[in-house]
């Protein structure tokens, strides 16, 4: 006899969970995420400390059939890849048909979906479905996760204080507010609203409520582009700088991503501005044809590979100093100051 199983479905769900959640915040991501793809209008996010207590996302999106609610929880069960030419050219947020499965295997979740015919409550408690029934619930989807990580301890140990992890869901949203303006987002916390775009599709006003008027109304409007790639978004006058590099939000074809290279592009376009160790705060949406650019780097999606990087960088670096050059009211300091 070999010694070597096959895992189950639960125990690998779990193990998927390490990658996809984390904490309260990735599951937040994956969900809103879910939201965008599902076409929403309107995201509504609602906390109970810092969600370890309850995450509930309630979305006026395209709902789902009743068949659907419950193989939306199987593994790599997806409506968004159907063959393997997709995964080199996504157009949504998700695609690995891993995130339900994931999160409902280490937490309890309910869902209830309704797609203007069909209307579906489904309970799931750490992996097992519980039930599945007809209901009564709006068009779109409302998820509550709740009793995340009670049945996996070593995890739970590894959630900070609510305020820590709120603030960390509070920065997600953010994120996506300032990359779907047209979406109105309304995230609370313990029953108080924290915050609330109206999804109207000015990223000006949405850059005002996150950054306050008085950043945002001196902003620099960024326009570039080449053969390959198109940059938007705003640039904030080099005044209002901060001392971390969280305040550089990059995205691509409207994912929020992390790369230390375009990061870095900003940075030195910046650099004749800026003293040493503060950091500018710049919302850049950089637009390219999907297959330009590989999202299936990691289980979490925000990691990413280009095929012409360098020359987004360039064109990053190109249009963040055009933009400063011409706009620029404020001198300029030197480097070692
Ligand atoms: P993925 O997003 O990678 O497809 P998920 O596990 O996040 O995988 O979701 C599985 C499927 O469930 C999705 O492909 C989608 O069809 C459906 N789904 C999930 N959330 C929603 C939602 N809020 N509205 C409509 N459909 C949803
Ligand atoms: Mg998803």
């Amino acid at each position: 006899m070999g010694k070597i199983n096959r895992l189950d479905e639960h125990l690998s769900n779990m193990i998927a969970a390490g990658e996809v959640v984390e904490r309260p915040m990735g599951i937040v991501k994956e969900l809103v995420e879910n939201c965008i793809d599902a076409h929403a209008k309107n995201v509504e996010i609602q906390i109970l400390q810092g969600g370890i207590d309850t995450i509930t996302i309630i979305d006026d999106g395209d709902g789902m059939d009743a068949q659907d609610a419950t193989l939306a929880f199987e593994r790599h069960a997806t409506s968004k890849l159907k063959e393997v030419n997709d995964l080199w050219n996504i157009h949504t947020m998700g695609f690995r048909g891993e995130a339900l499965p994931s999160i409902a295997s280490v937490s309890h979740v309910l869902l209830r979906t309704n797609n203007g015919i069909d209307s579906t409550e489904v309970e799931i408690n750490y992996g097992k479905l519980m039930s599945a029934k007809p209901c009564g619930t709006p068009r779109g989807t409302m998820i509550e996760v709740k009793n995340l990580f009670q049945k996996t301890p070593a995890r739970f140990k590894h959630l900070k204080s609510p305020q820590y992890e709120f603030s960390l869901i509070s920065d997600v949203v953010q994120k996506f507010a300032l990359s779907h303006p047209e979406i109105g987002f309304n995230l609370s916390h313990d029953g108080r609203t924290i915050f609330k775009t109206r999804g109207n599709g000015s990223l000006l006003e949405v850059l005002m409520q996150i950054y306050g008027r008085d950043t945002a109304k001196t902003a620099i409007q960024l326009d570039g582009s080449d053969n390959d790639y198109k940059i938007s978004g705003y640039a904030m006058q080099p005044q209002f700088n901060r001392a971390t590099k969280y305040y550089m939000l990059m995205y691509i074809n409207g994912r929020m991503i992390r790369n230390y290279h375009l990061q870095k592009a900003i940075m030195d376009a910046y650099s004749h501005y800026l003293p040493k160790e503060r950091y500018p705060i710049v919302v850049m949406n950089m637009e390219m044809d999907a297959q330009l650019v590989d999202v299936n780097v990691h289980p979490s999606k925000w990691e990413i590979r280009l095929s012409k990087e360098k020359q987004l960088e360039k064109l990053v670096y190109e249009t963040i100093s055009e933009a400063l050059k011409n706009q620029l009211q404020v001198p300029e300091v030197k480097k070692s100051e």
